[in-house]
């Protein structure tokens, strides 16, 4: 999809498995060690297998592999127990949860915090882990923070900058929800007093 990750003729690919993996055998191994290593070869040996069913001599193709363990979650996303998915239970921290809280089933934190004018983003929130999802988080910061008018006009301006983002341009649809979304825009729901009192 974006073809500067990697030289010309080259491939990325990225291959994982569900999230049922257990923590217990790998909280007792150390990154960095022999045992870890062969631990992790040993784990993905499933997704090599996987991908072999696609691209039988992959193993003598790849020129660079890199293995993540629940320990690498652990590290890089300080999630407890290595765990990476959906409803990260920050629960109680999740002042209000918008208006999809009597949709899912699940307290899953949204961009308020108790402060007002104070967002949060990232992937421990809506809509959760990945980095699309993180980013998606961060986008509907600035979106709930700007008019709409803002948001179109940055749109054009970056599907100008590459031929690979002018699937960004908004075109003539730009005219035509913008008069219904103007007044609703920035999000009125910034303000954490406004959202209290209408709950209360
Ligand atoms: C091994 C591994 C493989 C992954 N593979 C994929 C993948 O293929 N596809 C995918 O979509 N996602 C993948 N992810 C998940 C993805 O990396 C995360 O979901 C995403 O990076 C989360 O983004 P974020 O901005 O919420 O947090 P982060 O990217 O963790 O950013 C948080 C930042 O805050 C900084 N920070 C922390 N504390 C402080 C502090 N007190 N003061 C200042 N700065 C601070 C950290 O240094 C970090 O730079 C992977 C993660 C790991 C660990």
């Amino acid at each position: 999809m974006d073809k500067t990750l990697c030289p010309e003729g080259k491939h990325v690919i990225h291959v994982y498995s569900s999230g049922g993996e257990p923590y217990e055998p790998w909280e007792k191994l150390k990154p960095g060690t022999p045992e870890y290593e062969a631990y992790k070869e040993e784990r993905a040996e499933v997704l090599w297998r996987a991908l072999e069913r696609c691209i039988p001599d992959v193993r003598q193709r790849v020129e660079f592999s890199i293995i993540g363990s629940p320990l690498a979650h652990e590290a890089f996303l300080r999630r407890d127990r290595g765990t990476y998915g959906l409803a990260w239970a920050a629960g109680t921290s999740a002042p209000y949860a918008g208006m999809l809280k009597n949709i899912l089933p699940f307290p899953f934190p949204n961009l308020k915090t108790p402060v007002s004018n104070l967002l949060r983003c990232g992937d421990s929130c809506f809509p959760g882990i990945g980095t699309p999802s993180a980013a998606a988080s961060g986008a509907i910061c600035a979106n709930t923070m700007n008019p709409v008018g803002k948001h179109i006009e940055l749109l054009k301006e970056a599907s100008q900058k590459d031929p690979l983002y002018k699937f960004l341009d908004p075109g003539v649809l730009a005219n035509l929800y913008r008069p219904f979304v103007e007044g609703l825009t920035p999000s009125s729901e910034l303000r954490v007093e406004q959202t209290q009192e209408k709950a209360s």
